[in-house]
C-alpha cells in the first residue's frame, strides 16, 4: 500500500502508476474499511476518476503541478462545488455548493483528485465526531474509541490511508486534536494564513484551515499550497508564504524551546506526560535549547473560548432558518417554519452553543461575558506574545490524553470541552501549531506532541516537527485495519 504523499509522487512520476489506478486503489480502500471506520459522509468516485484521468493526460503532457493526480480528502465543512456539503448537519442536508472554497480550488488547480467529504461534529462543535448528525466516526486504532474531532473524518482517512492529505479546520483545536488521537500529523495556520473563503462560519474570529497528513513534509507541501491572500476573504494576511518544505531539512541546532509549566498538569494521563517529555528531551539531542516559561494566563482559555465561540457561532448560524440554504420544514406561519425547521435541523450540542452564544450576547449581558472574555483573550495572547520573546516555538502535548472511548464523555458537555485544554491558547491567540505523532500508550493509542509557534512562522514549526519526527519511526506505524 502507498503510504505517503512523497510515495505516490514518484510513482505517478516515474510511470508506476498511473493517476486513475491510484484513484482507484483508494477508492477500493474507502470501500475495504469505512463500512468500519465511517471516516466519510460522501464519496464521489465518478468524479474522482474524471478527475484522475484529467490529471493523467496533463501528466502525459509534462505538466508538473504540486498535487497532479494525488488523492485527497475534504472536510465537509468547507464548500465543494457541485458536491454535497453539510457540516455534519442534517440543516444542510441535501445542499450543493455552487462554487469551491479557495483552499479546495487552490488544490484542484495544484491537481488533486477530491475522493469525497469527511465526517465532522456538526458545523465543527465538539472533539469526537459523536456530534455529527449523522454517525460517528471511528478511531482506525481501536474502534471502539473517538477519532477527536471535529475534523475526525479527515484525520482518520488519512489514518487508515485511505487518503494520503485531507484538509480540516481548526477553530479551538479541531486540526491538532484529532491529528493527535489519530496518529497523524495535523498543521493548524495562523489565523489568516489560509483564506476561508467557501469555509461555512463557526466562529470567525477564531476559524482556520489546516492540512493532515502521515509526515511532516506531507502536510507541510499542502499547507504551502492552500496558504496565501486572497481578496475574496477580508480576513487573510497579504504577506508572502514561505516554501514550509524547502526548509524542513534544517535542522533545530540552536532553536530556543518553550516548555511552559501549565501543560503539564496533574490529571493528565502519565504516559502522555512520560511521551511528550521524552520527544523535548530528543529535540534537545538534535540542538535544541530548553527554557522552562509560563503561560501563566493558560487557565482561563477554556472558559474564555467557551463564551467567544459559541458567541460567534450564535451569529453565524442564524442564516439558517430554512429560507436559503438546505433543508426547509413549511408551516402555516413564518416564524413556525423557522422555528421547526432549526429544531429539527440542528442537535443538540449547536442548540446548546446557540443558547449560550445568545445569552453571552444579549443586552445586559454583553460586559460580563463576551466583552470579559475579549479582554481575558488579550491577556493569554499576550502570555505569548511574551513567550517568543525568549524562544522560538513551544512544546507541549496535543491533548491530556490519548483517544476516549465512544460514549464516554457524550452525556457530559464539560468533559468533553476539557479535551481541548491544551489546544484552545493557541486559537485564541491566532497563532500556529502542528501535532506531530510522538509515542504510544499501553493500549496502543497514539500519543502527540503539539509546537506551538509565532504568527505566521509555521515554517519553523514544520521544521522542528520534521527533525524530530525523521530521528524517530512512530510516523511508520499503521493501524491494523
Ligand atoms: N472542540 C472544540 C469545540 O468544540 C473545538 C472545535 C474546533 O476546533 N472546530 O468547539
Amino acid at each position: 500500500m502507498i503510504e505517503n504523499l512523497l510515495e505516490v509522487r514518484q510513482k505517478l512520476k516515474s510511470k508506476d502508476i498511473s493517476a486513475r489506478e491510484l484513484t482507484q486503489s483508494y477508492l477500493d480502500r474507502i470501500e475495504q474499511v469505512d463500512g468500519d471506520i465511517k471516516a466519510f459522509l460522501k464519496v464521489t468516485p465518478e468524479k474522482a476518476l474524471a478527475a484522475a484521468d484529467a490529471a493523467d493526460k496533463r501528466i502525459a503532457a509534462g505538466d508538473d503541478a504540486p498535487l497532479l493526480g494525488v488523492p485527497v480528502a475534504v472536510k465537509d465543512v468547507l464548500s465543494t462545488k457541485d458536491i454535497p456539503t453539510t457540516c455534519g448537519s442534517k440543516i444542510l442536508d441535501g445542499f450543493i455548493p455552487q462554487y469551491n472554497g479557495t483552499a479546495v480550488q487552490k488544490m484542484i488547480d495544484a491537481g488533486a483528485v477530491i475522493l469525497g467529504k469527511t465526517n465532522t461534529d456538526e458545523f465543527a462543535m465538539g472533539s469526537s465526531t459523536e456530534n455529527s448528525g449523522f454517525y460517528t466516526t471511528r478511531n482506525p486504532w481501536d474502534t471502539t474509541r473517538v477519532p477527536g474531532g471535529s475534523s475526525g473524518g479527515s484525520a482518520a482517512a488519512v489514518a487508515a490511508n485511505m487518503a494520503p492529505l485531507a484538509l480540516g479546520t481548526d477553530t479551538g483545536g479541531s486540526v491538532r486534536q484529532p491529528g493527535s488521537y489519530c496518529g497523524v500529523v495535523a498543521i493548524k495556520s495562523s489565523y489568516g494564513r489560509v483564506s476561508r473563503y467557501g469555509l461555512i462560519a463557526f466562529a470567525s474570529s477564531l476559524d482556520t484551515i489546516g492540512t493532515f497528513g502521515k509526515t511532516v513534509e506531507d502536510a507541510a507541501h499542502l499547507l504551502h499550497i492552500i496558504a496565501g491572500y486572497d481578496l475574496k476573504d477580508s480576513t487573510s494576511i497579504n504577506e508572502p508564504v514561505p516554501d514550509y518544505v524547502a526548509t524542513l531539512r534544517d535542522g533545530v541546532k540552536g532553536l530556543k524551546i518553550g516548555v511552559p509549566e501549565e501543560y503539564f498538569v496533574d490529571g493528565m494521563q502519565p504516559q502522555t506526560e512520560a511521551a511528550v517529555r521524552a520527544a523535548i528531551a530528543q529535540l534537545e539531542a538534535l540542538g535544541a535549547e530548553i527554557h522552562e516559561i509560563s503561560l501563566p494566563h493558560t487557565k482561563y482559555a477554556l472558559s474564555t473560548y467557551y463564551l467567544i465561540a459559541p458567541a460567534e457561532a450564535s451569529a453565524n448560524l442564524a442564516r439558517y432558518d430554512g429560507v436559503r440554504y438546505g433543508n426547509r420544514k413549511n408551516e402555516h406561519e413564518l416564524w413556525d417554519t423557522y422555528k421547526t425547521t432549526r429544531g429539527d435541523g440542528f442537535g443538540d450540542e449547536v442548540k446548546r452553543r446557540i443558547m449560550l452564544g445568545t445569552y453571552a450576547l444579549s443586552a445586559g449581558y454583553y460586559d460580563a461575558y463576551y466583552g470579559k472574555a475579549q479582554k481575558v483573550r488579550t491577556l493569554i495572547k499576550l502570555d505569548f506574545d511574551n513567550a517568543f520573546e525568549t524562544v522560538d516555538i513551544i512544546c507541549t502535548p496535543t491533548t491530556p490524553s490519548p483517544a476516549f472511548k465512544i460514549g464516554e464523555k457524550s452525556n457530559d458537555p464539560l468533559q468533553m470541552y476539557l479535551e481541548d485544554v491544551f489546544t484552545l491558547p493557541a486559537s485564541l491567540a491566532g497563532v500556529c501549531g502542528i501535532n506531530v505523532p510522538c509515542g504510544f500508550d499501553d493500549n496502543h493509542l497514539p500519543i502527540g506532541m503539539q509546537i506551538i509557534g509565532p504568527y505566521l512562522q509555521e515554517a519553523v514549526i514544520c521544521r522542528a516537527a520534521f527533525a524530530y519526527e525523521q530521528a524517530t519511526e512512530w510516523h511508520k506505524r499503521s493501524p491494523n485495519l
